[in-house]
C-alpha cells in the first residue's frame, strides 16, 4: 500500500516476511476484503481520538473509494452483516492493485526482518541479507493470526528505540463463557440478532452461538471494548414483553425467538414453558432477563481467532502528519502495530490505508 503511494523517483524497498503481499487482505471479508466503511470517524476506534480523527481527515473513506475507482478497482456496499460496509468482488483484486501499483519498487518477499540498528542510517537484518536506508518505514502489524505472517517485530523495534507499547489483546474475537452460560454451548448453531451493551457502546446485529461460547459480528465489536466484568444482551431487540403478556400461547410459540435457544433460555432460569398469560410477576421478572441479560464472558478465543490485536505503540509518539517518531528520526510507523484498533466493518483497513498515505505524502515531500 506504502510503495504504491510514493512517488516513483523515490527509492524505496519493500520487506515482508511472506511469500506474497496482502496476506490479510486476501482471508479479508471471506475472500471480499471489507475495504472500508461509508461512515468513518475516531468513535469507531480505541485509541486517542485527537489524534486518530487527524490521520483519517487526511485520508478519508471516500478518499479510498476515489483511490479504488482511479485504480480500476470495483467496490461493492454491502450492509448485510455491518452497517456501511464496502467490499470488493475479490480480495485477490485489491492484492493485485497493490502489486501492479508497487512495482517500481524493489521487493523481498519470504524475508524476515530480524532486527534494525541505527548508525546514522538503518541497518536491517532479514533472514536472508542486511539492508540499509536512510528512512524506515514499520508497517508490519500487530500479533493476530501469526499463520498469516504476523510478528512481535513492531513492539520490540519500537521499545527498543525508546517507544512505550499499551498492553496488547486479542479483539475482534469470539468470548469465551463462565459456568453459569454453559448453555450458551448447546445452541451452537444458532444465531439471533441482538442487542449487546458493553462499557459505553451498543451494537444491534447478528450473534453465532459457537461451540466455545460467543462469536458474530456484535460479540467481535464487543471483544473491542470489553474490559473485565458484565456485558449485556437484549435477546428480542426489537420488541417490548409486555404486549406478549395477553396471550394464550406456551413462551416458546409467544415470543418471536428461535425455538433452540427460547427453550434453552427457559431451562436456565428454571421456567416453565406454560402459556405467557398465565406467568405471575416473579416469572415475569425472569422472563425480562431476555431484555437485560447480564453475564461476564470467561476470556476470549485468542489471537490465533482474533482478527486484530488491541494496544500497540502509544501515539503521544508518533507525529500525526507525518507518522514519523518523534523519539527516532527518519523511523515511522503505521497501521495496526499502533495503539489504534478500529470496530469491525473496514475499519482497521482505513486507519491502515489512512496513515500510510500521511506517511507517504510525507516521504514524497522530504525526499532526499
Ligand atoms: C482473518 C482476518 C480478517 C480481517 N478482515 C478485515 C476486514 O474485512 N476489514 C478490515 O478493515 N480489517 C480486517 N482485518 C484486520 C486487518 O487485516 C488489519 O487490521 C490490517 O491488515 C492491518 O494492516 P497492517 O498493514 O498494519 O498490517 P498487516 O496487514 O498485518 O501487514 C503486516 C505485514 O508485515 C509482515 N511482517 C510481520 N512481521 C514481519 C517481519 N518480522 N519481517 C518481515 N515482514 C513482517 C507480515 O507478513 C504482513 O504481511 C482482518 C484481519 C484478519 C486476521
Amino acid at each position: 500500500m506504502l510503495g504504491s503511494l510514493l512517488n516513483k523517483n523515490l527509492k524505496t524497498c519493500l520487506i515482508d516476511s511472506n511469500k506474497k503481499i496482502g496476506a490479510k487482505i486476501k482471508v479479508s471479508g471471506g475472500a471480499k476484503c471489507n475495504i472500508t466503511n461509508e461512515k468513518v470517524t475516531s468513535d469507531n476506534y480505541l485509541g486517542e481520538s485527537i489524534f486518530v480523527q487527524n490521520i483519517l481527515n487526511q485520508f478519508s473513506s471516500s478518499d479510498m473509494l476515489t483511490f479504488c475507482k482511479k485504480n480500476g478497482l470495483q467496490t461493492v456496499f454491502n450492509e448485510k452483516l455491518v452497517k456501511g460496509t464496502y467490499f470488493c468482488k475479490s480480495s485477490n483484486d485489491v492484492n493485485s492493485m497493490f502489486a501492479h501499483l508497487n512495482s517500481h519498487n524493489r521487493t523481498f518477499l519470504n524475508t524476515e526482518v530480524l532486527d534494525i540498528e541505527y548508525k546514522n542510517h538503518y541497518i536491517i537484518k532479514t533472514s536472508n541479507q542486511i539492508i540499509e536506508a536512510k528512512k524506515i518505514v514499520i508497517a508490519s502489524g500487530a500479533i493476530s493470526f501469526r499463520t498469516l505472517g504476523a510478528s512481535s517485530i513492531a513492539f520490540d523495534m519500537a521499545e527498543k528505540f525508546s517507544h512505550k507499547v499499551s498492553r496488547l489483546d486479542p479483539a475482534l474475537v469470539g468470548f469465551t463463557v463462565q459456568k453459569d452460560q454453559f448453555w450458551f454451548k448447546e445452541l451452537s448453531g444458532v444465531s439471533l440478532e441482538v442487542r449487546a451493551k458493553v462499557e459505553h457502546k451498543e451494537f444491534l446485529g447478528g450473534m453465532l452461538f459457537a461451540h466455545k461460547g460467543l462469536t458474530g459480528p456484535i460479540i467481535l465489536n464487543s471483544s473491542l471494548y470489553w474490559k473485565k466484568g458484565l456485558m449485556h444482551l437484549d435477546f428480542l431487540p426489537h420488541n417490548d414483553l409486555k404486549p406478549f403478556f395477553k396471550s394464550n400461547k406456551k413462551i416458546s410459540s409467544a415470543l418471536p425467538l428461535v425455538k433452540r435457544f427460547i427453550v434453552a433460555f427457559l431451562e436456565s432460569v428454571n421456567l416453565e414453558d406454560k402459556a405467557i398469560s398465565s406467568l405471575n410477576e416473579e416469572e415475569k421478572e425472569k422472563l425480562y432477563l431476555l431484555k437485560h441479560y447480564a453475564f461476564a464472558p470467561a476470556g476470549n478465543f485468542g489471537y490465533t481467532k482474533a482478527e486484530v490485536t488491541k494496544g500497540g505503540i502509544l501515539t503521544e509518539q508518533i507525529n500525526d502528519e507525518t507518522m514519523m517518531s518523534k523519539i527516532q528520526k527518519d523511523m515511522y510507523f503505521i497501521g495496526e502495530c499502533l495503539d489504534v484498533t478500529g470496530e469491525l466493518g473496514g475499519f482497521n483497513f482505513q486507519f491502515a490505508w489512512s496513515s500510510a498515505f500521511v506517511c507517504a505524502k510525507n516521504l514524497n515531500k522530504t525526499r532526499n
